[in-house]
Protein backbone atom coordinates (compact mmCIF):
# COMPACT_ATOMS: atom_id res chain seq x y z
CA UNK A 1 0.00 0.00 0.00
CA UNK A 2 1.58 3.12 -1.19
CA UNK A 3 -0.03 6.06 -0.22
CA UNK A 4 -0.55 9.55 -1.84
CA UNK A 5 2.15 11.11 -0.72
CA UNK A 6 4.50 8.27 -1.73
CA UNK A 7 5.46 6.69 1.53
CA UNK A 8 5.02 2.99 1.79
CA UNK A 9 3.09 1.06 4.76
CA UNK A 10 5.69 -1.77 6.46
CA UNK A 11 3.49 -3.98 9.08
CA UNK A 12 4.88 -6.59 11.39
CA UNK A 13 3.03 -8.63 13.76
CA UNK A 14 3.65 -11.11 16.79
CA UNK A 15 0.57 -12.98 17.19
CA UNK A 16 0.06 -14.95 20.60
CA UNK A 17 -1.75 -18.29 20.34
CA UNK A 18 -2.45 -19.98 23.97
CA UNK A 19 -2.17 -24.01 23.80
CA UNK A 20 -4.50 -25.95 24.14
CA UNK A 21 -3.26 -28.59 26.73
CA UNK A 22 -4.81 -29.92 30.24
CA UNK A 23 -2.30 -27.99 32.30
CA UNK A 24 -0.25 -24.61 33.02
CA UNK A 25 3.48 -24.38 31.10
CA UNK A 26 5.41 -24.73 35.08
CA UNK A 27 2.78 -26.22 37.15
CA UNK A 28 -0.15 -29.05 36.97
CA UNK A 29 -2.66 -25.94 37.89
CA UNK A 30 -6.13 -27.03 35.08
CA UNK A 31 -6.11 -24.77 32.05
CA UNK A 32 -10.32 -24.64 32.44
CA UNK A 33 -11.57 -21.68 31.12
CA UNK A 34 -14.22 -19.60 32.69
CA UNK A 35 -13.34 -21.12 36.52
CA UNK A 36 -14.40 -18.52 39.25
CA UNK A 37 -11.53 -16.21 39.50
CA UNK A 38 -8.15 -17.36 41.38
CA UNK A 39 -9.20 -21.00 42.11
CA UNK A 40 -6.89 -22.33 39.17
CA UNK A 41 -3.53 -21.18 40.93
CA UNK A 42 -0.82 -22.65 42.76
CA UNK A 43 2.55 -21.23 44.78
CA UNK A 44 4.41 -21.89 41.13
CA UNK A 45 2.27 -19.95 39.13
CA UNK A 46 1.49 -17.55 41.64
CA UNK A 47 4.96 -17.05 41.99
CA UNK A 48 5.65 -17.72 45.68
CA UNK A 49 8.93 -17.90 46.74
CA UNK A 50 10.89 -20.80 46.71
CA UNK A 51 8.44 -22.50 44.03
CA UNK A 52 10.26 -24.13 41.12
CA UNK A 53 8.71 -24.16 37.69
CA UNK A 54 8.62 -27.65 36.00
CA UNK A 55 8.12 -27.60 32.25
CA UNK A 56 5.16 -29.14 30.61
CA UNK A 57 6.60 -31.28 27.82
CA UNK A 58 3.59 -31.21 25.81
CA UNK A 59 3.64 -27.57 25.20
CA UNK A 60 7.44 -28.54 23.45
CA UNK A 61 5.36 -30.86 21.30
CA UNK A 62 2.38 -28.44 20.33
CA UNK A 63 5.35 -25.41 19.75
CA UNK A 64 7.46 -28.20 17.60
CA UNK A 65 3.98 -28.82 15.65
CA UNK A 66 3.39 -25.18 14.81
CA UNK A 67 6.83 -23.84 13.94
CA UNK A 68 7.05 -27.16 11.30
CA UNK A 69 3.38 -26.38 9.73
CA UNK A 70 5.62 -22.94 9.31
CA UNK A 71 8.18 -24.13 7.46
CA UNK A 72 10.06 -23.22 10.46
CA UNK A 73 13.55 -25.04 11.64
CA UNK A 74 13.18 -26.57 15.40
CA UNK A 75 16.10 -26.41 17.27
CA UNK A 76 17.06 -29.02 19.46
CA UNK A 77 18.11 -26.49 21.87
CA UNK A 78 16.70 -23.58 23.12
CA UNK A 79 16.33 -21.96 26.83
CA UNK A 80 13.92 -20.14 29.04
CA UNK A 81 14.64 -16.60 30.17
CA UNK A 82 13.58 -13.78 32.61
CA UNK A 83 11.94 -11.06 31.36
CA UNK A 84 11.96 -8.06 33.89
CA UNK A 85 8.46 -5.58 34.79
CA UNK A 86 6.20 -4.74 36.95
CA UNK A 87 2.78 -4.83 36.32
CA UNK A 88 -0.40 -6.22 38.75
CA UNK A 89 -1.34 -9.13 36.78
CA UNK A 90 2.46 -10.70 36.87
CA UNK A 91 2.94 -11.80 40.57
CA UNK A 92 6.46 -12.78 39.85
CA UNK A 93 7.51 -9.79 38.99
CA UNK A 94 9.08 -11.04 35.70
CA UNK A 95 7.61 -13.45 32.97
CA UNK A 96 9.54 -16.98 31.83
CA UNK A 97 9.67 -16.69 27.85
CA UNK A 98 12.39 -17.49 25.43
CA UNK A 99 14.27 -14.57 24.24
CA UNK A 100 17.96 -14.96 22.63
CA UNK A 101 17.51 -19.30 21.62
CA UNK A 102 13.90 -19.39 20.54
CA UNK A 103 12.68 -23.01 19.65
CA UNK A 104 11.55 -22.34 16.24
CA UNK A 105 12.90 -20.09 13.82
CA UNK A 106 12.87 -18.94 10.08
CA UNK A 107 9.84 -20.13 8.50
CA UNK A 108 7.72 -18.81 5.91
CA UNK A 109 3.41 -18.60 5.68
CA UNK A 110 2.55 -17.73 1.94
CA UNK A 111 -0.36 -15.48 2.02
CA UNK A 112 -2.92 -15.43 -1.05
CA UNK A 113 -4.11 -11.92 -2.16
CA UNK A 114 -6.73 -10.81 -4.25
CA UNK A 115 -6.31 -11.36 -8.14
CA UNK A 116 -3.77 -14.92 -7.47
CA UNK A 117 -1.34 -12.96 -6.10
CA UNK A 118 0.84 -14.17 -2.85
CA UNK A 119 2.50 -12.74 -0.56
CA UNK A 120 4.90 -14.60 0.99
CA UNK A 121 5.52 -13.50 4.44
CA UNK A 122 8.85 -14.50 6.94
CA UNK A 123 8.23 -16.07 10.00
CA UNK A 124 11.47 -15.00 11.95
CA UNK A 125 10.41 -16.82 15.15
CA UNK A 126 8.46 -18.94 17.66
CA UNK A 127 9.16 -18.81 20.78
CA UNK A 128 7.17 -20.28 24.28
CA UNK A 129 6.44 -18.02 26.77
CA UNK A 130 4.00 -18.23 29.62
CA UNK A 131 0.85 -16.23 30.29
CA UNK A 132 -0.14 -13.28 32.28
CA UNK A 133 -3.48 -12.76 34.57
CA UNK A 134 -6.01 -10.68 33.70
CA UNK A 135 -7.28 -7.76 34.54
CA UNK A 136 -10.85 -6.54 34.82
CA UNK A 137 -11.17 -2.72 34.91
CA UNK A 138 -14.11 -1.52 36.12
CA UNK A 139 -15.77 1.20 34.15
CA UNK A 140 -16.52 2.27 30.72
CA UNK A 141 -12.84 1.19 29.73
CA UNK A 142 -9.28 0.93 30.60
CA UNK A 143 -8.71 4.46 30.17
CA UNK A 144 -11.17 5.38 32.49
CA UNK A 145 -11.38 2.92 34.77
CA UNK A 146 -12.32 3.42 38.31
CA UNK A 147 -11.25 0.22 39.81
CA UNK A 148 -8.84 -2.83 38.78
CA UNK A 149 -9.56 -6.56 39.55
CA UNK A 150 -7.25 -9.15 39.14
CA UNK A 151 -7.69 -13.03 38.40
CA UNK A 152 -4.86 -14.89 37.81
CA UNK A 153 -6.39 -18.50 36.99
CA UNK A 154 -4.45 -17.21 33.24
CA UNK A 155 -1.16 -16.78 35.03
CA UNK A 156 1.21 -19.51 33.56
CA UNK A 157 -0.94 -20.73 30.44
CA UNK A 158 1.23 -21.97 27.67
CA UNK A 159 1.89 -19.36 24.69
CA UNK A 160 3.64 -19.54 21.83
CA UNK A 161 4.51 -16.14 20.18
CA UNK A 162 4.45 -16.28 15.93
CA UNK A 163 6.85 -13.08 14.59
CA UNK A 164 6.81 -12.51 11.54
CA UNK A 165 9.40 -10.31 9.49
CA UNK A 166 7.96 -6.78 7.95
CA UNK A 167 6.80 -8.27 4.80
CA UNK A 168 3.00 -7.05 5.28
CA UNK A 169 2.51 -4.33 2.67
CA UNK A 170 -1.43 -3.01 4.39
CA UNK A 171 -3.41 -3.07 6.91
CA UNK A 172 -6.02 -5.60 4.15
CA UNK A 173 -2.81 -7.99 4.05
CA UNK A 174 -2.59 -8.13 7.96
CA UNK A 175 -6.02 -9.19 7.43
CA UNK A 176 -5.15 -11.99 4.93
CA UNK A 177 -2.24 -12.98 6.87
CA UNK A 178 -4.31 -13.47 10.22
CA UNK A 179 -6.81 -15.56 8.33
CA UNK A 180 -4.50 -17.84 6.49
CA UNK A 181 -2.18 -18.64 10.04
CA UNK A 182 -5.26 -19.01 12.00
CA UNK A 183 -6.71 -21.53 9.36
CA UNK A 184 -3.10 -23.21 8.97
CA UNK A 185 -3.44 -23.59 13.22
CA UNK A 186 -6.61 -24.90 12.92
CA UNK A 187 -5.80 -27.80 10.94
CA UNK A 188 -2.69 -28.86 13.82
CA UNK A 189 -5.30 -28.97 17.37
CA UNK A 190 -2.58 -26.91 18.96
CA UNK A 191 -5.37 -24.25 20.25
CA UNK A 192 -8.91 -23.40 20.61
CA UNK A 193 -8.12 -20.15 18.27
CA UNK A 194 -11.07 -19.11 20.36
CA UNK A 195 -10.38 -15.21 20.07
CA UNK A 196 -13.40 -13.80 21.99
CA UNK A 197 -11.38 -16.01 24.80
CA UNK A 198 -8.79 -14.24 24.01
CA UNK A 199 -6.74 -17.73 22.90
CA UNK A 200 -4.98 -15.03 20.25
CA UNK A 201 -4.05 -11.59 20.35
CA UNK A 202 -1.75 -9.94 18.17
CA UNK A 203 0.57 -7.00 18.62
CA UNK A 204 1.26 -4.90 15.33
CA UNK A 205 3.85 -3.04 14.53
CA UNK A 206 3.69 0.01 11.47
CA UNK A 207 6.15 2.19 10.04
CA UNK A 208 5.74 4.40 7.14
CA UNK A 209 8.39 4.31 4.32
CA UNK A 210 9.33 7.50 3.42
CA UNK A 211 9.97 7.64 -0.62
CA UNK A 212 13.66 7.38 -2.04
CA UNK A 213 14.38 5.73 1.29
CA UNK A 214 17.32 3.22 1.17
CA UNK A 215 17.96 2.12 4.24
CA UNK A 216 17.10 -0.81 6.58
CA UNK A 217 13.64 -1.28 7.89
CA UNK A 218 14.66 -0.95 11.20
CA UNK A 219 16.44 2.25 11.04
CA UNK A 220 12.12 3.73 10.86
CA UNK A 221 10.28 5.00 13.47
CA UNK A 222 8.24 2.05 14.72
CA UNK A 223 4.92 2.12 16.39
CA UNK A 224 3.49 -1.20 18.50
CA UNK A 225 0.14 -1.49 18.98
CA UNK A 226 0.16 -3.64 21.94
CA UNK A 227 -2.65 -6.36 22.47
CA UNK A 228 -5.04 -6.55 20.08
CA UNK A 229 -7.59 -9.23 20.03
CA UNK A 230 -9.58 -9.82 17.24
CA UNK A 231 -8.29 -9.56 13.46
CA UNK A 232 -11.19 -6.76 13.29
CA UNK A 233 -9.45 -4.89 15.98
CA UNK A 234 -6.36 -5.33 14.40
CA UNK A 235 -7.04 -4.26 11.18
CA UNK A 236 -8.98 -0.81 12.58
CA UNK A 237 -5.94 -0.04 14.49
CA UNK A 238 -3.39 -0.66 11.45
CA UNK A 239 -5.93 1.46 9.53
CA UNK A 240 -6.00 4.44 12.56
CA UNK A 241 -2.35 3.92 12.42
CA UNK A 242 -1.60 4.69 9.13
CA UNK A 243 -4.06 8.00 9.35
CA UNK A 244 -2.46 9.33 12.33
CA UNK A 245 1.38 8.78 11.31
CA UNK A 246 0.16 10.26 7.80
CA UNK A 247 -0.52 13.37 9.75
CA UNK A 248 2.00 13.66 11.80
CA UNK A 249 4.34 13.54 8.80
CA UNK A 250 2.18 16.03 6.77
CA UNK A 251 2.23 18.43 9.41
CA UNK A 252 6.37 18.18 8.98
CA UNK A 253 7.00 16.21 12.13
CA UNK A 254 8.48 12.90 12.86
CA UNK A 255 6.73 9.73 14.43
CA UNK A 256 8.02 8.56 17.64
CA UNK A 257 9.09 5.16 17.82
CA UNK A 258 6.71 3.96 20.83
CA UNK A 259 3.98 1.53 22.33
CA UNK A 260 0.60 2.01 21.35
CA UNK A 261 -2.62 0.35 22.97
CA UNK A 262 -6.20 -0.21 20.74
CA UNK A 263 -9.14 1.48 22.37
CA UNK A 264 -12.07 -0.37 20.69
CA UNK A 265 -14.77 2.35 22.00
CA UNK A 266 -13.04 5.20 19.53
CA UNK A 267 -11.28 3.07 16.79
CA UNK A 268 -7.79 4.82 17.40
CA UNK A 269 -4.58 3.93 19.43
CA UNK A 270 -3.50 5.97 22.22
CA UNK A 271 0.26 6.28 23.56
CA UNK A 272 1.16 3.71 26.19
CA UNK A 273 5.27 4.19 26.84
CA UNK A 274 7.18 6.19 25.05
CA UNK A 275 10.37 3.72 25.23
CA UNK A 276 10.46 -0.22 24.79
CA UNK A 277 13.94 -1.17 24.41
CA UNK A 278 15.00 -4.84 25.29
CA UNK A 279 17.15 -3.30 27.52
CA UNK A 280 14.54 -2.42 29.85
CA UNK A 281 13.59 -5.61 30.37
CA UNK A 282 16.50 -6.77 31.94
CA UNK A 283 16.28 -10.00 30.12
CA UNK A 284 18.59 -12.78 31.56
CA UNK A 285 18.86 -16.47 31.55
CA UNK A 286 16.05 -18.28 33.86
CA UNK A 287 18.15 -20.03 36.24
CA UNK A 288 15.52 -22.77 37.90
CA UNK A 289 14.95 -24.31 34.38
CA UNK A 290 17.92 -26.30 32.23
CA UNK A 291 18.40 -25.61 28.69
CA UNK A 292 15.80 -27.16 26.60
CA UNK A 293 16.63 -30.26 24.46
CA UNK A 294 14.20 -31.52 21.85
CA UNK A 295 14.95 -34.82 20.76
CA UNK A 296 15.21 -34.97 16.98
CA UNK A 297 12.68 -38.33 16.79
CA UNK A 298 9.42 -35.52 18.57
CA UNK A 299 10.60 -33.50 15.55
CA UNK A 300 10.55 -36.25 13.50
CA UNK A 301 7.42 -37.82 14.65
CA UNK A 302 5.63 -34.37 14.81
CA UNK A 303 6.67 -33.98 10.65
CA UNK A 304 5.59 -36.95 9.60
CA UNK A 305 1.95 -36.32 11.40
CA UNK A 306 1.65 -33.03 10.23
CA UNK A 307 -1.64 -33.05 7.86
CA UNK A 308 -2.60 -31.29 4.59
CA UNK A 309 -2.41 -27.71 5.50
CA UNK A 310 -4.77 -25.15 3.53
CA UNK A 311 -2.37 -23.59 1.02
CA UNK A 312 -2.10 -27.02 -0.51
CA UNK A 313 -5.71 -28.05 0.48
CA UNK A 314 -6.50 -24.71 -2.02
CA UNK A 315 -4.22 -26.45 -4.97
CA UNK A 316 -5.62 -29.83 -5.04
CA UNK A 317 -9.32 -28.54 -5.13
CA UNK A 318 -8.74 -26.10 -7.93
CA UNK A 319 -7.51 -28.62 -9.98
CA UNK A 320 -10.28 -30.99 -9.49
CA UNK A 321 -12.15 -28.15 -11.00
CA UNK A 322 -13.61 -26.14 -8.14
CA UNK A 323 -13.41 -22.23 -8.90
CA UNK A 324 -11.30 -20.32 -6.08
CA UNK A 325 -13.79 -18.68 -3.96
CA UNK A 326 -15.43 -21.88 -3.05
CA UNK A 327 -11.65 -24.20 -3.09
CA UNK A 328 -10.84 -20.98 -0.56
CA UNK A 329 -14.09 -21.36 1.46
CA UNK A 330 -13.90 -25.02 2.08
CA UNK A 331 -10.11 -25.70 2.95
CA UNK A 332 -10.13 -22.82 5.37
CA UNK A 333 -12.03 -24.93 8.48
CA UNK A 334 -10.84 -28.88 9.19
CA UNK A 335 -14.79 -29.68 9.55
CA UNK A 336 -15.54 -28.55 5.77
CA UNK A 337 -12.70 -30.07 4.04
CA UNK A 338 -13.84 -33.02 6.01
CA UNK A 339 -17.53 -32.71 4.87
CA UNK A 340 -16.72 -32.28 1.29
CA UNK A 341 -14.16 -34.97 1.36
CA UNK A 342 -16.94 -37.09 2.76
CA UNK A 343 -19.77 -35.85 0.14
CA UNK A 344 -17.41 -36.57 -2.66
CA UNK A 345 -16.04 -39.97 -1.26
CA UNK A 346 -19.47 -40.94 -1.14
CA UNK A 347 -19.18 -40.36 -4.88
CA UNK A 348 -21.34 -37.28 -4.60
CA UNK A 349 -20.97 -35.16 -8.06
CA UNK A 350 -18.20 -32.47 -7.43
CA UNK A 351 -20.27 -29.99 -9.05
CA UNK A 352 -23.67 -30.26 -6.99
CA UNK A 353 -21.62 -30.81 -3.99
CA UNK A 354 -20.30 -27.29 -4.16
CA UNK A 355 -23.19 -26.13 -5.06
CA UNK A 356 -25.08 -27.28 -1.92
CA UNK A 357 -22.35 -27.37 0.44
CA UNK A 358 -22.04 -24.04 0.23
CA UNK A 359 -25.47 -22.63 -0.76
CA UNK A 360 -27.95 -24.41 1.40
CA UNK A 361 -26.82 -26.31 3.45
CA UNK A 362 -24.25 -23.53 4.84
CA UNK A 363 -27.44 -20.97 4.94
CA UNK A 364 -29.13 -23.69 7.28
CA UNK A 365 -25.80 -24.29 9.21
CA UNK A 366 -25.43 -20.52 9.51
CA UNK A 367 -29.16 -19.54 10.99
CA UNK A 368 -28.81 -22.27 13.57
CA UNK A 369 -25.31 -21.48 14.26
CA UNK A 370 -23.32 -24.56 13.85
CA UNK A 371 -20.44 -25.45 12.05
CA UNK A 372 -20.10 -28.48 9.47
CA UNK A 373 -19.25 -31.08 11.89
CA UNK A 374 -22.12 -30.49 13.68
CA UNK A 375 -24.75 -30.87 10.70
CA UNK A 376 -27.68 -32.62 11.13
CA UNK A 377 -27.49 -33.44 7.90
CA UNK A 378 -24.16 -35.57 7.26
CA UNK A 379 -21.82 -36.07 4.38
CA UNK A 380 -23.64 -39.55 3.59
CA UNK A 381 -27.40 -38.08 3.94
CA UNK A 382 -26.36 -34.86 1.57
CA UNK A 383 -25.11 -37.08 -0.67
CA UNK A 384 -27.91 -39.08 -1.08
CA UNK A 385 -30.25 -36.33 -1.48
CA UNK A 386 -27.93 -35.05 -4.44
CA UNK A 387 -27.76 -38.73 -6.28
CA UNK A 388 -31.91 -38.40 -6.16
CA UNK A 389 -31.48 -34.37 -8.02
CA UNK A 390 -28.69 -35.92 -10.41
CA UNK A 391 -30.81 -39.32 -11.25
CA UNK A 392 -33.72 -36.30 -12.34
CA UNK A 393 -36.20 -37.79 -8.72
CA UNK A 394 -35.77 -34.42 -7.45
CA UNK A 395 -36.10 -30.90 -9.38
CA UNK A 396 -34.03 -28.26 -7.47
CA UNK A 397 -36.98 -27.19 -6.10
CA UNK A 398 -38.14 -30.20 -4.32
CA UNK A 399 -34.53 -30.80 -3.49
CA UNK A 400 -34.55 -27.75 -1.31
CA UNK A 401 -37.49 -28.44 0.32
CA UNK A 402 -36.40 -31.95 1.28
CA UNK A 403 -33.33 -30.62 2.32
CA UNK A 404 -35.20 -28.48 4.68
CA UNK A 405 -37.23 -31.21 6.27
CA UNK A 406 -34.03 -33.27 6.54
CA UNK A 407 -32.33 -30.68 8.50
CA UNK A 408 -35.09 -30.16 10.82
CA UNK A 409 -35.57 -33.74 11.69
CA UNK A 410 -32.65 -35.88 10.82
CA UNK A 411 -34.71 -37.94 8.49
CA UNK A 412 -33.05 -39.20 5.58
CA UNK A 413 -33.96 -37.98 1.76
CA UNK A 414 -35.40 -41.50 1.01
CA UNK A 415 -37.86 -41.31 3.93
CA UNK A 416 -38.87 -37.65 3.37
CA UNK A 417 -39.59 -38.16 -0.16
CA UNK A 418 -41.44 -40.94 0.40
CA UNK A 419 -43.29 -39.29 3.06
CA UNK A 420 -44.38 -35.90 1.92
CA UNK A 421 -44.78 -37.97 -1.98
CA UNK A 422 -42.20 -35.47 -3.55
CA UNK A 423 -41.35 -37.67 -6.78
CA UNK A 424 -40.18 -35.67 -9.60
CA UNK A 425 -42.78 -36.46 -12.92
CA UNK A 426 -40.61 -36.94 -15.80
CA UNK A 427 -43.42 -39.79 -16.84
CA UNK A 428 -43.77 -37.81 -20.72
CA UNK A 429 -47.45 -39.06 -20.66
CA UNK A 430 -48.41 -37.49 -17.76
CA UNK A 431 -46.85 -34.68 -18.53
CA UNK A 432 -48.42 -34.31 -21.81
CA UNK A 433 -51.53 -34.40 -20.91
CA UNK A 434 -50.89 -31.20 -18.44
CA UNK A 435 -49.21 -29.92 -21.13
CA UNK A 436 -52.38 -29.77 -23.48
CA UNK A 437 -54.30 -28.58 -20.76
CA UNK A 438 -52.55 -25.89 -19.90
CA UNK A 439 -52.24 -24.71 -23.62
CA UNK A 440 -55.96 -24.83 -24.43
CA UNK A 441 -56.47 -22.94 -20.95
CA UNK A 442 -54.27 -20.22 -21.96
CA UNK A 443 -54.86 -19.07 -25.21
CA UNK A 444 -53.41 -15.87 -25.14
CA UNK A 445 -50.44 -16.81 -24.17
CA UNK A 446 -49.71 -18.94 -26.72
CA UNK A 447 -50.79 -16.06 -29.48
CA UNK A 448 -48.19 -13.87 -27.66
CA UNK A 449 -45.44 -16.84 -28.26
CA UNK A 450 -46.35 -17.45 -31.57
CA UNK A 451 -46.41 -13.66 -31.71
CA UNK A 452 -42.40 -13.74 -30.82
CA UNK A 453 -43.34 -13.08 -27.19
CA UNK A 454 -40.19 -15.76 -26.16
CA UNK A 455 -41.37 -14.53 -22.13
CA UNK A 456 -44.67 -16.35 -22.85
CA UNK A 457 -43.00 -19.60 -22.76
CA UNK A 458 -41.59 -19.07 -19.16
CA UNK A 459 -45.26 -18.11 -18.39
CA UNK A 460 -46.30 -21.54 -19.90
CA UNK A 461 -43.72 -23.54 -18.23
CA UNK A 462 -44.57 -21.73 -15.15
CA UNK A 463 -48.63 -22.96 -15.55
CA UNK A 464 -47.36 -26.73 -15.79
CA UNK A 465 -45.48 -26.76 -12.58
CA UNK A 466 -48.28 -25.02 -10.70
CA UNK A 467 -50.66 -28.18 -12.14
CA UNK A 468 -48.26 -30.90 -11.41
CA UNK A 469 -47.60 -28.96 -7.94
CA UNK A 470 -43.68 -28.22 -8.68
CA UNK A 471 -43.38 -31.82 -9.03
CA UNK A 472 -42.83 -31.84 -12.55
CA UNK A 473 -39.68 -32.46 -14.58
CA UNK A 474 -38.91 -28.43 -15.44
CA UNK A 475 -36.60 -29.96 -18.41
CA UNK A 476 -39.05 -31.85 -19.86
CA UNK A 477 -41.53 -29.48 -19.83
CA UNK A 478 -39.76 -27.29 -21.15
CA UNK A 479 -38.98 -29.92 -24.52
CA UNK A 480 -42.54 -31.05 -24.07
CA UNK A 481 -44.10 -27.14 -24.51
CA UNK A 482 -41.39 -26.36 -27.41
CA UNK A 483 -42.68 -29.96 -29.32
CA UNK A 484 -46.09 -28.84 -29.13
CA UNK A 485 -46.21 -25.05 -30.23
CA UNK A 486 -44.15 -26.05 -33.08
CA UNK A 487 -46.22 -28.89 -33.62
CA UNK A 488 -49.71 -27.04 -33.85
CA UNK A 489 -47.89 -23.94 -35.67
CA UNK A 490 -46.84 -26.67 -38.45
CA UNK A 491 -50.71 -27.27 -39.01
ZN1 LIG B 1 -0.16 -23.27 39.18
Amino acid sequence: MILDNGAEVIIGLEVHVELATRTKLFCACPSAFGAPPNTAVCPVCLGLPGALPQLNREVVRLAARAGLALGCTVRTRSRFDRKNYFYPDLPKGYQITQYEHPICEWGALDVPLADERVRHVQIRRIHIEEEAGKLMHEGDSLWQARGSLVDLNRAGLPLIEIVTEPDLRSPDEARLFLRELVSTLSYLDVSDLRMEEGSIRCDANLSLKPPGFTGVLEELARVEVKNVNSIRNVVAALESEVRRQRAVLDAGGRVVRETRGFDEVTGSTLPQRSKEAANDYRYFPEPDLPWLSVDPAVIEEERERLPQLPGARRRQLRERGLAPKDAAVIAAEPAAARYFAGLTDQGADTRLAVTWMLGDLARLLNETRRGYDESPVGPAALAELLALIAGGTLSGRMAKEVLDKMFETGQSAAIVVAEAGLTQISDQDILAEAVGRVLAAHAAAVADYRAGKAQALGFLVGQVMKATRGQASPDVVNRLLRERLAADAAV
